[in-house]
């Protein structure tokens, strides 16, 4: 069985005379399993953290046994990085090398690149809805904020932040704001000039009540918070799944395998747990193979 962290939280709601909608997410869990799981860089842990707030933060605006996935290609060396969340708040994400680094230190952006970022929508029926926007700044939260203007015409502000120190993450987390149908344009802009005027995010991720300071921050008193719920880092591998993968390799792959090797050992590439099958096991499985 795959990664569970301890809980993060998830506050949602409405602000701004019920002209907007918002989530806020405290992820530190989740940054601090992204870190168990993916060994990463300063900045692989930041761009695989904030990918998996973005989607604890997206999750809010599901509706039941649907998920949201947020995949970004760029041509850094960080390579394909891609988070998923559950309408329940069970979020994972992986990068293809989320050791790399690149110049200049500490910019996300560096590392992810320029290239493509895409939301997907896995509908109750399993039906995918996918939009594609050019990757903006390859910072996420300004990203994410993009694809809603661009791509879907709804205003969003979004912000995600986090503070590490020394390999250790202090404190993860972010926010989303969009508007309402109906409300009028201006209401983000009123929202965009407040938050230029706030203290840095990791300064409220710091402190002791993170979700009302940066609540009260974005909207003085005018909010409402409708609903407070749990997030986690969660993947849910198990060893009948990556047995399932090895019977795709075929009779004549698997029969070769077992008889180079002692055993075989895959590898999740959204917890790193390892599943092994030694010979008499991958046996059996060539004789259900076709
Ligand atoms: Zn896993």
């Amino acid at each position: 069985m795959g990664l569970q962290s301890p809980p993060a939280l998830l506050a949602r709601g409405v602000a701004m005379s019920q002209q907007v909608k918002f989530a806020v997410a405290i992820t530190t869990p989740i940054a601090e399993a992204v870190l168990a799981a993916h060994k990463p860089s300063p900045q692989g842990a930041i761009a695989l953290t904030r990918a998996a707030t973005a989607v604890a933060l997206l999750s809010t605006t599901l509706k039941e046994r649907q998920q949201v996935g947020l995949q970004m290609n760029g041509e850094g060396p960080l390579g394909e990085l891609y988070a998923l969340s559950t309408r329940e708040g069970a979020v994972r994400v992986t990068a293809h090398n989320p050791r790399a680094s690149a110049a200049p230190e500490g910019e996300v952006g560096a590392v992810v690149g320029e290239g493509r970022f895409t939301l997907i929508k896995t509908l109750a029926s399993g039906a995918p809805y996918r939009g594609t926007v050019p990757i903006f700044t390859g910072t996420v939260a300004e990203d994410l904020a993009y694809y809603f203007a661009t791509s879907e015409q709804v205003p969003t502000v979004c912000a995600l932040g986090e503070r590490v120190e020394g390999g250790r993450v202090l404190a993860a987390g972010g926010y989303f704001v969009q508007a309402l149908p109906g409300a009028p344009e201006e209401v983000l802009d009123v929202l965009e000039a407040r938050v230029l005027a706030l203290p840095p995010l990791q300064d409220a991720l710091m402190s002791e009540a993170p979700v009302a300071l940066i609540l009260d921050g974005l909207f003085g008193g005018d909010y409402e918070q409708l609903e407070r719920s749990e997030c986690a880092y969660a993947c849910p591998c198990e060893r009948p799944r990556f047995a399932r993968t090895l019977l795709t390799l075929g009779r004549e792959e698997l029969t070769r395998l077992r008889d180079e090797d002692e055993q075989i050992t895959l590898e999740c590439h959204f917890c790193a747990a390892e599943y092994s099958f030694n010979r008499e096991e991958l046996s059996a499985l060539i004789s259900g193979a076709k």
